[in-house]
């Protein structure tokens, strides 16, 4: 039998013990879950993953925020995004006076970071990206407006995708490292959203930002593949948690069907339920697979794979709460019995790390590239 990890036994527990409780309550008051967070970095697991310790491996991490997200999937978001929207990118692509100062900050939660693509109009659309670094004698000055940001509002350091204008009129793409600290750079207000609402989002300006090539990611003009190396590497981990939204689901929905009615009639005991909690059952082991098997075979970095496995897991936690809400009637509609939150907190899977129908574009590129030449096997 699969032998679980010691670090992910005890993420199990708090899970279970702590963490649905205290979802019900950040969901109310749209704040930061500093003591969870600060319980979950105690657990030295992102310190654990990057520096080969423990043995606990990218499964493991993954199968972390899985966990997290069965009870509170705003948790889930906000580790995840640290992961891969900071210590991931820094760690692969940074400098050494970049992993000097911010990698270890970050690995143990001493700082946040965040990760800024998408824009208002035309949101995380690169080819149109607005936002521009102009090279100039000394570095280069940064402007545009990034909207929607993860962990923004309580980041260190921001590392912003921008467009670069090198002073012999070369374009490019790069990614740069800059501190909240810096002038010009301002984070907005933090926005209202309909679900995992303990994940602090906001909009970022820059106005005339004033860097040097040491604020390069890597030191390079190199932004289009690290742009795609955090997407992949960040739709795997929003694969995991909704793959944790699916089963925090199922298993409020199974206690519910499974009480004593009326003369100890219970709604598990019909067959139209029971076709639909299989359903359910099915589409948690087949989209689990096809993450398994991604890591498995190395294809974390494999674009249309990486795809396929976030759009399978995203449709599966979004159809699971619908069919779990449906299934628990009026109780499920109530605010406390944490059902209707999963609906809320099951949309934002289809949505950021790329939205559903741009994965899809990914998954059909191929064919539309041969011009629908498709092969026979
Ligand atoms: C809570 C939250 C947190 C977020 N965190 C971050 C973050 O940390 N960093 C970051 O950079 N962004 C973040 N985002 C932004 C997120 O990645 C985008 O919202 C998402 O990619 C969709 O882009 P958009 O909102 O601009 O929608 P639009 O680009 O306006 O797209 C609307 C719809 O049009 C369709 N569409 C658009 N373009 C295409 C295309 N090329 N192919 C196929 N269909 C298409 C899709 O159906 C899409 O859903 C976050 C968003 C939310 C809501």
């Amino acid at each position: 039998m699969d032998k679980r990890h010691e670090l992910v036994l005890q993420v199990t527990d708090y899970s279970h013990q702590e963490l649905a409780k205290a979802a019900r309550y950040y969901d109310t008051v749209d704040k930061f879950p500093e003591e969870q967070m600060i319980h979950l970095f105690s657990l030295a697991i992102l310190p654990s993953l990057y520096k080969n310790l423990n043995d606990l491996t990218y499964h493991d991490y993954l199968s972390v925020i899985r966990l997290v997200s069965k009870n509170f999937p705003a948790l889930g978001s906000i580790l995840l995004t640290q992961e891969s929207h900071c210590v991931w990118p820094i760690s692969t692509f940074g400098t050494t006076q970049q992993k000097e100062r911010y990698l270890e900050k970050a690995l143990h939660g001493e700082i946040y970071g965040c990760f800024a693509l998408n824009e208002p109009i035309t949101g995380s659309e690169i080819e149109e990206m607005k936002t521009v670094a102009h090279q100039t004698e000394t570095g280069w000055v940064l402007s545009g407006n990034k909207d929607y940001i993860s962990n923004s509002p309580i980041a260190s350091v921001l590392l912003i995708a921008a467009k670069t204008i090198a002073l012999d009129g070369t374009q490019g793409y790069a990614i740069f490292v800059i501190d909240k600290k810096t002038n010009g750079l301002k984070v907005g207000e933090l926005e209202e959203k309909m679900g995992i609402k303990a994940l602090p989002v906001a909009s970022v300006q820059l106005d005339k930002v004033q860097l040097t090539d040491d604020n390069l990611l890597g030191g390079v003009v190199n932004g289009l593949p690290q742009i795609d190396s955090i997407l992949n590497r960040n739709r795997l981990a929003v694969a995991a948690q909704s793959l944790g939204i699916a089963g925090g689901a199922l298993d409020r929905g199974l206690k519910y069907v499974s009480y004593n009615r009326n003369l100890g009639k219970r709604l598990i005991d019909m067959a139209s339920i029971q076709y639909k909690l299989a359903d359910i059952e099915t589409g948690i082991y087949s989209a689990r697979s096809l993450l398994m098997q991604v890591i498995n075979s190395r294809q974390e970095q494999d674009e249309r794979m990486v795809a396929m496995t976030k759009l399978t897991a995203s449709n599966l936690a979004i159809e699971t709460t619908e069919s779990i809400i449906n299934m628990s009637g009026g109780y499920g509609y109530m605010r406390n019995n944490d059902i209707e939150r999963f609906v809320r907190d099951a949309k934002i899977t289809a949505i950021y790390g790329s939205s559903s129908d741009r994965l899809r574009s990914i998954i059909a590129k191929p064919w539309v590239n041969k011009k629908c030449k498709v092969k026979e096997e």
